[in-house]
């Protein structure tokens, strides 16, 4: 008895500074939470706006953002509210706020007016964390910057072949944030650049892919952090050296319903029109859109070295873009579909060696990727890629580094085809170009390697 009294007394001693300890641990706790975990605003561009607006960005770590509202003072006087947003995505740590500033607003016409005005920008978050209702305010002083980015020095040889890829070089001021090409036909290409002392230098590759530039012009476009942008059309002439193949394609029932099961995991009896669309124009625009994706971004090394190779002892069975209009048998009047080959087939003998045209890097290993049924995708660096369809066997992984005479695989059936060849694709930037310049010495040479050459060699004096 006594000594469990003794036990008793000890603990009734020490549980005070425990308490204590606990309740200054919470109040911590709390204080931490409503002092430190609050939202941060900041504008992209430091310090400055431009008369097409500004972005900036809201870090909102472990806080729920409420609304935002941002006002523009000028001359301590005159309040704008330009921007006000009470809807966000609180799963997301931080949001781009894009602010617009329409031509006939307002606060554009009377900050037009009087350009050398000083200008506050403020702004008024309502937040909650883990347990208040808070608010944060602060403002600052800003400038606009009414100065567009400069382009300069734009070099190009003025042409691209058919599907063949051409180049621009040029120089902009230190301040562009964003700046690429557009063809006209919907694709935008972007830079590899390089800072040289008060300039940067880009060099563009690009395409307009299996139609001419857009009105035999490209346009190239550059903002910067201000969002004050530039536009220059550089004439581009393309060069109509090929006539597209165009071939009618009779739907073999059977064949095709094989092919349907196979790639769809399905268990059709027989093809019908409906069935072969959902197959050959939807699939084939799924698997494409992948594809897109996973050759778009540009790698800043050149990984590709001297000549492209091709399938060894291969003969072409389809060329790029060949254009393939397909029908029924019983219904030869009838074309249900129509659609591009965005690639070369090439034939060898059943499950030949596949070996990467040029080196590079793995960028994707599929065992189904729909029409297009085993494929390897290689980064080349620059923003090229290839692709290799149709394989057999896969002997690469993902980010294995490859050279022209790493085996990737075995020639094969995988996907839509229906007898053993190799489909190489070539694409730039996401957009597929045809395969036939890169097998071509002198056309690499003119259109790749000599103005990379030129353009990397200007741009390391920046380092010596
Ligand atoms: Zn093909």
């Amino acid at each position: 008895m006594k000594r469990s009294k003794r036990v008793f007394d000890k603990s009734k001693v020490n549980i005070f500074p425990f308490f204590v300890l606990i309740v200054v641990v919470v109040i911590c706790y709390v204080c931490y939470i409503q002092f430190f975990k609050v939202p941060k605003f900041s504008l992209n561009s430091e310090d400055k706006i431009s008369t097409a607006g500004f972005s900036a960005k809201l870090d909102s770590e472990d806080v729920s953002i409420e609304s935002i509202e941002i006002f523009l003072i000028v001359n301590n006087d005159k309040k704008f509210l330009i921007y006000s947003k009470n809807k966000f995505d609180n799963s997301k740590s931080t949001h781009d706020l894009d602010v617009g500033f329409n031509e006939n607003s307002e606060f554009i016409k009377y900050i037009k007016k009087a350009k050398d005005s000083e200008l506050t920008l403020t702004y008024n978050v309502q937040y909650k964390n883990k347990f208040f209702n808070s608010e944060l305010n602060d403002s600052y002083l800003i400038s606009v910057d009414f100065e567009p980015p400069e382009i300069s020095n734009i070099v190009t040889d003025g042409y691209v072949y058919l599907g063949g890829v051409g180049y621009i070089r040029l120089q902009s001021s230190l301040d562009v944030k964003k700046l690429y090409l557009d063809n006209g036909n919907g694709d935008l290409f972007y830079p590899i650049s390089n800072k040289k002392n008060d300039v940067i230098e880009h060099l563009i590759f690009f395409t307009c892919s299996n139609r001419p530039c857009n009105q035999n012009k490209v346009k190239i476009y550059a903002e910067d952090f201000a969002k004050n942008s530039t536009v220059v059309y550089k004439k581009i002439r393309t060069i109509k050296n090929k006539k597209w193949p165009k071939y009618l394609i009779k739907i073999d029932r059977e064949n095709f319903t094989d092919k349907y099961n196979e790639i769809l995991n399905s268990n059709i009896q027989i093809i019908n029109k409906n069935d072969f669309l959902r197959i050959n124009k939807v699939e084939r625009a799924l698997n494409e859109s992948k594809i897109k994706k996973l050759t778009t971004d540009i790698s800043l090394k050149k990984y590709f070295k001297g000549q492209f190779n091709q399938l060894a002892n291969s003969k072409v069975s389809s060329y790029f873009n060949e254009e393939r209009s397909y029908y029924f048998s019983d219904s030869k009047d009838e074309i249900i579909d129509i659609q591009l080959h965005w690639g070369y087939d090439l034939s060898s003998t059943q499950n030949a060696d596949v070996f990467p045209v040029n080196s590079g890097i793995v960028v994707h290993v599929d065992n189904s990727l729909g029409i297009y049924g085993s494929v390897v995708i290689i980064d080349h660096g620059l923003g090229f890629y290839s692709l290799y369809s149709h394989l057999d066997n896969i002997y690469v992984k993902k980010d294995e580094i490859v050279n022209k005479n790493t085996l990737i695989g075995l020639t094969g059936t995988t996907g839509m085809a229906f007898g053993d060849h190799l489909h190489l694709g070539i694409y730039l930037q996401g957009v597929p170009v045809d395969p036939v310049e890169f097998w071509d010495r002198k056309y690499l040479n003119l259109k790749i390697d000599e103005p990379y050459k030129i353009f990397s060699s200007k741009s390391s004096k920046v380092n010596n």
